[in-house]
């Protein structure tokens, strides 16, 4: 059993009054998600952060009096799910409206307009979809782009005015979700004005921390740099069907203008200090960016694109040696499987069927590294479970190793890109993302082991149990 002080590091004493524990949860399969696949058969918590991890005789002692103890009976703990892609409050001002896979396609194409008007509304939709994401064990997520590019937008749900509400909330005590923001310049799947994103990297590198991080942290910006396949407006090296190759999502007169403003764009943020969410789907943008966050990086005094942790959000033509380039620079690869299943029919038909073979390279991302996983919802549901499954059907239909050892190992990795690594994305790997001893307690017990049944079967597995910084927030 490791067991050490919930409040320092260094201590040998938990902290707790009389060394018991708040909450217990026992006789489980403890998944730690640490990088060897660890396990344990019982967790102890108090003051919000993980007081032990061990067998069930060595955390029975920390039950005391006061103590909460869940009986896993067999079920399976996790750190709790991170989805570090995720628009809630449009998805909360949506629901059940998804764009893909929504349980009424007709009512959610017709969704349209103002969904969140006024600062009501937008604290309506982030705690639904708090409460939403609770029942599905996420409880950390990436809001990734509100700000000033989106006061005027059409749906009202990334306006400045958001930020404000998650600060309110965080400030109460409301959220349901740590939450990491990126903050927005240009206007949403539109093009960027180049001195209007500049002033704002300036702006935003200047702005004071907020003042609680563990609950709202605003590391970056997102920046637009090419749209999807789908509409033709990734800017890719190979022609889509009508002999076009796409556009970069800025203004200018040419496509050279272009991408030297989105380098520059990306070079400034980079100086500054800030975190890149680079929305990019095409292989030339992805190239470009790789090469303006190396030119950047390679600044005398400039911080490493490693420390600033820089996302390449979609990725979906980033090429095997792009993924390997991203592993060597510390560029994350933040993609989103239930795209891959739901529209590879359709990049075949835009781009031929090379493209799609070709297309999101979540094994060769796995394998180096860099690969963290997301829903994107509300363009998808928010259900981690079917997109883990999809992320394996990919994988092994691009040639992945179907053995079953091999499939074991993968799924340990596939459940990570879900827990530690986006907690790495969040800059927060020291406190957060495995069940580790003085990390905060953010838990998920789900009714049987993911291993038991494979990623294929994860989807029918339910969710039981949510803890949220030692509180059991949400129960089946
Ligand atoms: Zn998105």
């Amino acid at each position: 059993m490791t067991r050490r002080s919930a409040a320092t590091t260094g201590g040998s004493a938990p902290t707790a009054p009389g060394g018991t524990a708040d909450l217990v949860l026992l006789g489980g399969a403890v998944l730690t998600m640490d990088e060897t696949g660890s396990r344990a058969d019982a967790v102890a918590v108090a003051d919000g952060r993980i007081l032990a991890v061990g067998a069930r005789a060595e955390i029975e002692p920390l039950i005391g009096e006061g103590t909460r103890v869940i009986e896993l009976d067999g079920r399976a703990l996790l750190p709790g799910i991170n989805d570090s892609h995720l628009h809630a409050t449009w998805l909360g001002a949506r629901w059940p409206h998804t764009f893909f896979g929504a349980p009424d396609p007709e009512a959610a194409a017709q969704v349209s307009g103002v969904l969140a008007a006024d600062r009501e509304a937008r604290r309506t939709a982030i705690l639904t979809a708090g409460r939403m994401l609770s029942e599905v064990g996420i409880t950390s997520y990436t809001e990734p782009g509100i700000g000033p590019g989106e006061d005027d937008g059409e749906t009202g749900c990334f306006h400045s005015e958001v930020l404000d509400v998650y600060r309110e909330l965080a400030a109460a005590g409301e959220l349901r979700q740590r939450v990491t923001m990126l903050a927005l310049y240009g206007v949403l799947d539109g093009p960027s004005d180049v001195e209007t994103v500049l002033s704002g990297i300036r702006e935003r590198a200047a702005a004071a921390p907020e003042p609680d991080p563990a609950w709202l942290n605003m590391p970056g910006v997102k920046i637009f740099g090419d749209l999807i396949p789908l509409s033709r407006q990734a800017w890719t090296e190979r022609p889509y069907d009508d002999g076009t190759h796409g556009d970069l999502l800025v203004n200018g007169d040419s496509i050279e203008q272009k991408a030297e403003r989105l380098a520059e764009m990306i070079r400034s943020a980079h100086a500054a200090g800030l975190q890149i969410g680079l929305h990019a789907t095409g292989d030339r943008t992805i190239g470009l960016a790789l090469d303006a966050i190396a030119d950047a990086a390679a600044q005398p005094g400039a911080p490493s694109a490693q420390q600033l942790g820089h996302v390449i959000i979609h990725g979906d033509l980033a090429t095997a040696e792009q993924v390997r380039r991203m592993a060597e620079l510390g560029v994350w690869l933040n993609a989103q499987p239930g795209i891959a299943s739901i529209t590879g029919a359709w990049l075949t038909a835009m781009m031929g069927p090379d493209a799609a073979a070709e297309a999101w390279q979540f094994g060769a991302a796995l394998d180096a590294e860099v690969l963290v996983l997301s829903s994107d919802a509300p363009v998808l549901h928010h259900d981690w479970r079917h997109w883990i499954a999809a992320a394996e059907e990919r994988i092994v239909a691009m040639g992945g190793d179907a053995s079953p050892d091999a499939a074991r190992a993968r799924l340990h990795r596939l459940l990570r890109a879900y827990t530690a690594v986006p907690a790495a994305q969040d800059r927060a790997a020291s406190w957060k993302g495995t069940v580790e001893v003085g990390k905060v307690a953010d838990l998920v017990v789900l009714a049987s082991d993911p291993f038991e049944v494979g990623a294929a079967g994860l989807p029918e597995v339910p969710v039981d149990l949510t803890v949220l910084d030692g509180r059991v927030i949400f129960e089946r």
